[in-house]
């Protein structure tokens, strides 16, 4: 089986997150199906923006800052 995001082949037997190889490969599918939802322009805002964050900063980002949130607050 391969792998949609990184396209790594896999074996699928024992995988709890097919079709992808790993949690992180499906969390970045995911996160890419959210932010195209997101670009899309709600109305004039079509300006040139030359800056494409990767999906993969994005995310890691996020989960850093999530964590700490969690483990900051006691
Ligand atoms: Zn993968």
């Amino acid at each position: 089986m391969r792998c949609p995001t990184c396209k790594k082949v896999f074996e699928e037997s024992g995988s709890l997150t097919i079709p992808f190889c790993s949690v992180r490969c499906r969390q970045v599918d995911t996160n890419r199906w959210l932010s195209e939802e997101q670009r899309v322009p709600a109305g004039g805002l079509d300006e040139e923006s030359p800056q494409e964050s990767p999906d993969l900063l994005a995310e890691e980002e996020g989960q850093a800052s999530h964590l700490e949130e969690n483990s900051g607050g006691e």
